[in-house]
């Protein structure tokens, strides 16, 4: 639809402006800073930030009602930057013109029903968003998209001009930066740090073939993250870690899309998401509170924060009820399928605590929950799910081992309905469901496969096959239709198929 063609009241409001004011914000001493200048820590005392608007209230002039038409409104429009989660640039960015937008088709990833059969076994209604369906084939884009825009306004107006953006990664976020800076070539070149053998080769894959200059150190993702974090307070690099708090800008997005596509009626709705270094729960809570606050969602979901066994640090933080009695440890993590957040001191975990408690607050009743899960459970319910038509990634089986356990510990009722994500497309992690079927994997992850979740090819080779292999001619000698017919009879052996009736 053209602009033209839209009601009056909205078409002022369609193409957004650079509007607001947006500001770093410690979460220790509280003191605010300019965006003008890329920070990631507070430079007094050190803790993390988050950026917030200033004005945000001039948000609440228009009307929640009018809000919603807007979103749904710029749906129709065919302009690049609100295609992705720019959509929301007002609650992402909104001093970041549509002209700096950087939109490589990531966001508005499906919310797909999980079938009957599958919903039966769980007990409950519920929906996976697959966020493996965004451009890296993971929910990483969401923050790149936004970190890159802002970078790529700071460059448009002659603020900053060469950029070597670098990033430590469990995998994921390097394969986002090295994608999102390859784009906006020459003027960002990108670096990554991996942990050497701690990524899949798909992983691996994706930054080298951006062109990103890859680097791998023995250890874990704790260790490149120290690693990038010296080399960011010494040299003059943009870190892109979830540190960098348009990261968490643009991953709201998800709150966003949900809130949205359910038409913004989020009583009885349950998400369910992975906990690593904590971003991605970090941008969830902060979105939903964000929409809460202008009245776009009246009702603030339960979310529920999932960690393996073998990466809990969140999950034992919370163990304890009280309050005052508190206090983060990190740990040291074992090897786990839910290999992208494998991470024992998350960077977001004091944005974790500040928010849970604001949304709790907010919501005037305990909202937020976390639990974990074996490593076993990952792996079984990543297969179930995609024996059921999903996608899912081991996160995606994390998230689906964990709402189990939540509806088991009554954390769920049967009455709510979930939204459980895929933070990465299935295939990004195949090597774990081969470890699975092949039932190799190393003794510390203490998986043991399900018989009846294995699945293997069949290897046809009848003795005629040896005939054919060195055939010359061409393919319809006697040999091949040979082969050809044994392999037939092979296959439906295989399969029990009944002959079809010869008339
Ligand atoms: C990064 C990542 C996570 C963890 O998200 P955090 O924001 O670090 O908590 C989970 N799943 C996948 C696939 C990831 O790439
Ligand atoms: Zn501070």
């Amino acid at each position: 639809m053209k602009i033209d063609d839209f009601p009056l009241h909205i078409k002022n409001l369609l193409i957004p402006k650079s509007s607001g004011e947006l500001k770093y914000r410690c979460l220790g001493c509280e003191r605010i800073y300019g965006i003008k200048e890329l920070l990631y820590t507070c430079p007094e005392c050190g803790e993390v930030l988050l950026i917030f608007d200033k004005q945000f209230e001039r948000l609440k002039r228009i009307s929640p009602k009018t809000w919603r038409q807007l979103f749904d409104y710029r749906r129709m429009l065919k302009i690049p930057a609100l295609k992705g989660i720019y959509r929301y640039q007002e609650f992402i960015g909104s001093t970041i013109p549509p002209e700096a937008v950087v939109y490589l088709g990531e966001g508005h990833t499906p919310i797909v029903e999980v079938n009957e059969h599958l919903q039966k076994k769980v007990g409950l209604r519920f929906f996976y968003k697959n966020d493996g369906q965004n451009p890296s084939a993971s929910f990483k884009d969401r923050g790149m998209a936004s970190a890159f825009s802002y970078i790529n306004y700071l460059i448009k107006q002659g603020d900053i001009s060469e950029i070597l953006a670098v990033c430590a990664s469990t995998g994921d976020t390097s394969a986002a930066a090295a994608l999102y800076a390859a784009y906006l070539k020459p003027a960002i070149k990108s670096a990554v740090l991996l942990p050497h053998k701690k990524v899949t080769p798909q992983q691996l894959a994706q930054p080298l073939g951006n062109g990103a200059t890859v680097f791998e150190i023995p250890g874990v993702f704790d260790d490149c993250m120290k690693v990038v974090e010296s080399l960011s307070e010494q040299y003059n690099v943009a870190l892109l870690n979830s540190k960098n708090a348009w990261r968490i800008l643009g991953q709201e997005s998800y709150s966003y899309e949900i809130a949205q596509e359910f038409e913004y009626d989020l009583a009885d709705k349950v998400i369910v998401v992975p906990i690593g270094n904590a971003g991605n729960i970090t941008a969830i809570m902060n979105g939903f509170i964000k929409f809460h606050q202008v009245g776009i969602i009246s009702t603030l979901p339960k979310i529920i924060g999932v960690q393996s066994q073998h990466a809990n640090p969140v999950y034992r933080y919370y163990l304890e009820p009280d309050v005052t009695k508190r206090v983060f440890k990190p740990m040291m993590v074992s090897p786990s399928v839910a290999q992208a957040a494998m991470i024992g001191n998350p960077v977001s975990m004091p944005r974790v605590i500040n928010l849970v408690d604001s949304y709790n607050q907010l919501a005037d009743s305990k909202r937020v929950f976390f639990v974990e899960v074996t490593e076993q459970a990952i792996m079984d319910w990543q297969l179930k799910a995609n024996r059921n038509g999903h996608i899912a990634c081991t996160h995606g089986g994390e998230t689906l081992a964990g709402l189990t356990k939540a509806i088991k510990q009554g954390l769920i009722n049967e009455n709510e309905t979930a939204i459980i994500n895929s933070t990465a497309h299935a295939i990004k992690f195949s090597d774990f469901q081969d470890m699975y079927f092949q039932n190799n994997f190393p003794k510390e992850y203490s998986i043991t496969p399900d018989e009846k979740l294995i699945n293997h090819p069949y290897f046809v080779q009848p003795e005629s096959a040896r005939k054919v292999l060195t055939l010359k001619e061409p393919r319809d000698s006697k040999d091949f239709i040979q082969f050809v017919s044994d392999v037939v009879k092979n296959i439906a052996a295989q399969l029990e198929l009944k002959k079809r009736n010869q008339s």
